[in-house]
């Protein structure tokens, strides 16, 4: 890998040098094309060295990967984007088992009832419209990075029916178009695995709740430390970094990081759970749903960052069997008067 980083990097600076004339001659479209070439040969050595990438490379990527991935996704598995629940593990409904992990995540959480609901990092909505149904007369906002996402969201809350209680847009989760206090349950199902600042998402997701009202995250977490070790092992971190090129991720954090953000918040009632044994089967389902010709074509005509995403899949399910992916749960309700905020560190 080290090999074929420096051959990269060297094609790279021959290639710039060779390409850019002499600045006396130089017209713009050649410059143009010479900095085209020198960030696609940049794109092509970070992707090989795993390389994160910085907080607005980030944001930029995420959006356009949803907007590329989302529609051969709705088209194989329909409008959720997330983990389905597998209990018994056998199921072989997978769409229900995703509808079922929306009932058994808000169960598990105690909330039987809602009556204006912020989704953040909503995909296309499908949770959305599913709570929608469940608490009539509820409101719900969603937001995505992805515009395709949406607008995919608000054209299939027009199609049900669900346009006057569902709405969708643009926004970053880490800066809510949202007054403070303004919603009573905040759910984010598999979006807090690609904040880079896991810090002032929860501190996000706090603002715009009202006291007293429920915050939901599952997300994607690594196992938490033990007592002693101050950080992942090397191997650990390495696979971490492949699947965060996939699927425009950060740095990860544990379940225990996200519980002391909530207690640092004040949240009492903090409820953590770890379901990476309820989702178990859903990796080898995707993979086995992608081996047909319709998926192929999609995936062929779908570019490379889903190929990748794809191929990313392998590597999700080995970071699930050693044991370092965690499918965490959190639920705490927001405290009725603010306490002082401690400080916490999460890397
Ligand atoms: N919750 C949805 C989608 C999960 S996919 C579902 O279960 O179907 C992850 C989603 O998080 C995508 O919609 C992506 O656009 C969104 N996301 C990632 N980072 C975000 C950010 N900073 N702000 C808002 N949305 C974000």
């Amino acid at each position: 890998m080290f090999k074929a980083t420096l051959t990269i990097a060297w094609i790279t600076c021959v290639a710039q040098a060779w390409i850019v004339p002499h600045p006396q001659n130089r017209p713009s479209t050649q410059l143009h094309v010479a900095a085209k070439i020198g960030r696609g040969f940049q794109r092509v050595k970070d992707s090989l060295t795993s390389a994160e990438r910085s907080r607005e490379d980030l944001k930029i990527g995420i959006a356009g990967f949803y907007d590329r991935s989302t529609k051969l996704w709705e088209e194989v598995w329909g409008d959720h984007l997330h983990h389905g629940y597998y209990v018994p593990a056998d199921r072989t409904d997978h769409k229900q088992a995703q509808i079922d992990m929306i009932d058994e995540v808000l169960k598990w959480a105690g909330v039987d009832q809602a009556t204006r609901v912020v989704d953040v990092g909503c995909g296309i909505g499908g949770s959305s419209r599913h709570i929608a149904r469940k608490f009539p007369g509820c409101q719900t906002e969603g937001i995505t990075l992805s515009p395709y996402q949406a607008g995919r969201g608000n054209e299939l809350a027009a199609e049900q029916g669900l346009a006057n209680q569902c709405r969708f847009q643009v926004a970053d989760a880490l800066d809510m178009p949202f007054a403070d206090n303004s919603f009573d349950l905040i759910w984010s199902l598999e979006s807090g695995e690609h904040m880079p600042d896991k810090k002032q998402f929860i501190n996000e997701l706090f603002r715009v709740c009202e006291p007293g009202g429920r915050i939901i995250v599952v997300t994607w977490c690594h196992r938490d430390l033990e007592p002693g070790e101050t950080s992942l092992t090397k191997s650990e971190e390495k696979l971490l970094r492949k699947i965060n090129r996939a699927y425009y991720l950060p740095q990860w954090c544990s379940v225990k990081d996200y519980v002391d953000l909530m207690e640092a918040q004040g949240a009492t009632d903090v409820k953590r759970d770890d379901w990476s044994y309820i989702i178990a089967p859903f990796w080898k389902a995707v993979i086995k749903s992608s081996l047909n010709l319709k998926s192929v074509i999609g995936l062929l005509r779908s570019g490379f960052s889903t190929q990748r995403g794809a191929y990313a899949m392998f590597l999700m399910l080995r970071g699930y069997k050693k044991g370092l992916i965690k499918f965490g749960c959190l639920t705490c309700t927001k405290p009725m008067s603010k306490k002082t905020e401690k400080t916490v560190t999460i890397r």
